[in-house]
């Protein structure tokens, strides 16, 4: 068993092409955050997208807490989020001291419910953070009617879905502004990097002066207000560039992972199901995941550790943000118990481009036999 492939969770896919761009930025001397990789990729970017506006910055979580800040959300504020996240989408409401809402999410979809955040408006909402989650489009047309409706501003969190489109325009494009990351694991990376979207020039600016210091323009070290820095660098955008070129086919292999546990799942016949994808969703598959049929929560782990134990590397969900103790006490939709549910029972598998069917059949076979082994041992 021990001189098996390890297959880990996610693998960057970096080319020559990433390589050589970041060794042209490097011997330019231009490695700080002047330079025209950085020009080059949010202009790429923002047409990638579908915006006029892309602003590139230090990460995703950045990008967020930008997004909040050109929105003139503040103290005092709420903001209705999906309480299946990741941490960073409710921590960049914290940063604005504002207090995040909780909208529960759809069961097949596993995406916010447009019904449950309109459950959750208030006279105090001045903004909705809609997630795409692992991969599939949330609701992106529901959430801008909502937005419109109550003259909310739309944040669209699209962190792991670069490329997918609802109803056939770009995620990041629906909202007033859309965020973006490029850690390590995510669909295309630079390091460590994010993006903030958007077709309104007035925020456009206000989101390039906020992540310059807020610096005057026109004026040597003149500040009329807190900024911040958030720059991306030459370095890390040059590396962007390459792997933006390379976007098609990282996407393409991936849709061909989650084939294969379609088809590895159809086969084995497992007490587990797959994220469901509307028809007017194009996905990108950033991380494949599971919904294990109703486990105790010891289940879930011990059926981590058998895969771990068979070299196979998985994750947990994200646990539900209203769980932690951190963010006990904001408002939820009734405790969001399908967000609660998916974050007990669900798991991560791996998902990168260097997977083969082989590997994608072998984890599919050993998550079921993992799957007996736990409710045999029950
Ligand atoms: C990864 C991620 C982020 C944060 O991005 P970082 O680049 O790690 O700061 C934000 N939201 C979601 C949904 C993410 O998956």
């Amino acid at each position: 068993m021990c001189n098996r492939k390890y297959i880990a969770v996610s693998a960057p896919d970096l080319s020559a092409s990433e390589r050589t761009a970041l060794l042209n930025a490097f011997d330019s001397s231009w490695i700080s955050s002047k330079g025209s990789f950085v020009t080059q990729f949010e202009e790429e970017f923002a047409s990638f997208v579908g915006t006029r506006h892309a602003i590139s910055c230090t990460n995703g979580t950045s990008a967020l807490h930008l997004a909040l800040l050109s929105l003139g959300i503040s103290a005092g504020d709420e903001v209705i989020i999906p309480d299946l996240t990741y941490i960073a989408t409710a921590n960049a409401v914290r940063y604005v001291d504002a207090e995040p809402v909780f909208a529960d999410c759809d069961p097949h979809t596993w995406n916010v419910n447009p019904a449950s955040v309109r459950r959750m408006l208030s006279p105090r909402t001045k903004a909705i953070v809609g997630v795409h989650l692992l991969g599939v489009p949330a609701n992106a047309s529901a959430l801008r009617a909502i937005a419109d409706e109550t003259g909310c501003a739309l944040v669209e969190d699209a962190a792991e879905t670069p490329g997918a489109k609802w109803e056939g325009i770009g995620v990041g494009s629906w909202g007033d502004v859309g965020t973006f990351s490029f850690y390590g694991n995510k669909m295309i990376t630079t390091g460590e990097g994010g993006a903030v979207c958007t077709n309104n020039d007035a925020l456009a600016n206000r989101l390039r002066k906020l992540r310059g210091q807020a610096a005057d323009p026109h004026r040597h070290y003149w500040f009329d207000e807190v900024g911040y820095n958030y720059r991306m660098t030459n370095l890390a955008c040059a590396i962007g560039v390459a792997q933006l070129a390379r976007y098609p086919e990282i996407a393409e292999k991936r849709r061909a992972v989650r084939s294969w546990y379609e088809e590895s799942f159809a086969e084995a016949r497992l007490r587990a199901t797959l994220q469901q994808c509307p028809p007017q969703a194009y996905p990108a598959w950033w991380m494949i995941g599971t919904e294990l049929d109703s486990m105790p929560p010891a289940d879930r782990e011990a059926t981590r550790r058998i895969l771990e134990a068979r070299r196979i590397e998985t994750r947990p969900f994200f646990s539900a943000i209203s769980s932690l103790p951190i963010y006990k006490g904001c408002r939820t939709d009734e405790g969001c118990p399908i967000a609660q549910h998916l974050g007990r029972n669900g798991v991560m598998l791996p998902t990168h481009s260097k997977l083969g069917r082989d590997d994608v059949h072998r984890i599919v076979v050993d998550l079921a036999a993992a799957l007996k082994e736990t409710v045999q041992t029950r």
